[in-house]
């Protein structure tokens, strides 16, 4: 609703100028200015690091993986985000970017979806290293482990640093990728009924998880048109290996029933491993369906046998109380569903942030994307909570 308005009102975004473009400024109290920046830098697809794109002036190119432009391609056909047109460029792990005197290391780490990147930025006054989102349970630690190496070997004056899981209390279980695939065989292996799953689509790792799992148990993994196109869109991606929705013996692709259906969907639609409501219906004990939050009306039309099983394999909520946590209960219950919890973090816990950062020794900590900065008192490092509309200097 008319480009930053809102976000600048509540204090969500800030007013820097010769950033933003003029339209989503024009309901603003910050005037338009020629850009002022060289270039933006995206570790990764997710939506709180890429969201806000579409707000930038178009003249302002964008730096990120290759896999996250594909994803990010797909994403907008198939959705309603626009990200600008930008021009884009594409890194990976070993190019160093020049942009004006400074030049930028992305090296890749393991995250929940894939092409994630920290950066090792050189400057006149030393190294700054930003870690991106990451973990060091998945699939890929080795790449967290290369990305610790080379800015440790950076010796930074400051490492602005990830604390998702930095926290009093951690009450949320958390598996690796293993364990989400062992919890959820025995779940699968003695379900007689459908079998429901609901998580990220591109938590691609997840994706090849449950399309294991359907295989393993002689089930079909269905995923919606959607992520079938996500999927395709990676499939000759040769950094990732996944499943071809549309060739793959193991996977079916469910089509809503609508009045119309976008041009991009009609490949899909009109495939031979398109199905309906009716034939999931009709199949129930040898489907496992990927079910979106936003598309659980489809329940109406599947009606799943009481006694299903529902595999959340996302994270839970940060609290007790969260309305769309209570909104998928209801539906649950009203199906008589019988939830099951698997997930694997995306992040750290706190003890591996610590010890990251005592790692790589940084100068100064700056922590960041997390609701519990003071916390990182906790390692042997001097850390800076940053402020906001606030410069540094180390
Ligand atoms: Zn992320
Ligand atoms: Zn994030």
């Amino acid at each position: 609703r008319f480009g930053l308005k809102d976000y600048f009102a509540l204090n969500l975004m800030p007013k820097l100028p010769g950033l933003y473009s003029e339209e989503a400024l024009a309901y603003t109290d910050l005037k338009y200015t020629e850009p002022e920046y060289q270039a933006i830098l995206l570790s990764h697809i997710h939506y709180d690091h890429v969201a806000h794109i579409g707000f930038v002036d178009e003249s302002i190119p964008v730096l990120l993986g290759e896999t996250t432009l594909r994803m990010l391609e797909s994403w907008e056909t198939t959705g309603r985000m626009g990200f600008g047109s930008h021009a884009y460029y594409t890194f990976r792990t070993g190019d160093v970017i020049t942009i004006d005197d400074i030049e930028v290391e992305p090296i890749h780490v393991d995250h929940s979806t894939p092409a994630s990147y920290g950066f090792v930025i050189y400057t006149s006054e030393g190294a700054i290293v930003y870690t991106g989102d990451l973990r060091m349970h998945g699939p890929k630690a080795e790449m967290t482990e290369d990305f610790i190496e080379r800015a440790k070997e950076a010796e930074p004056i400051a490492l602005i640093c990830e604390g998702t899981r930095v926290m009093p209390e951690e009450k949320r279980t958390n598996m690796s990728e293993r364990e989400v695939f062992e919890y959820c065989n025995r779940v699968i292996a003695s379900a007689k009924k459908l079998v429901l799953t609901c998580f990220y689509p591109r938590d691609v790792d997840r994706m090849k998880t449950f399309h294991e799992l359907a295989k393993r148990n002689k089930r079909k993994f269905v995923v919606s048109t959607k992520v079938a196109h996500l999927l395709e869109t990676l499939v000759n991606d040769p950094g990732i290996e996944v499943p071809s929705p549309l060739r793959d013996e193991n996977m079916l692709i469910y089509v809503r029933e609508m009045n119309r259906y976008f041009e991009w969907e009609k490949e899909f639609i009109n495939s031979s491993k398109a199905i309906d409501a009716e034939y999931v219906n009709k199949h129930q004990h040898k489907l496992i369906l990927h079910l979106d939050f936003t598309n659980f009306t489809e329940l109406i039309d599947i009606r799943p046998e009481p006694g299903s099983e529902f595999i959340h394999s996302m994270s839970e909520p940060f609290e007790e109380g969260d309305i769309e946590e209570e909104v998928k209960n209801n539906w649950l219950r009203y199906f008589n569903l019988r939830k099951h919890q698997a997930h694997a973090s995306g992040h750290c816990s706190m003890e591996e942030i610590f010890w990251l950062v005592e790692e790589i020794s940084p100068k100064l900590v700056f922590p960041v994307h997390t609701e519990y900065a003071e916390m990182f008192s906790g390692c042997d490092c001097k850390v800076v909570i940053p402020e906001k509309n606030k410069g540094y200097k180390c």
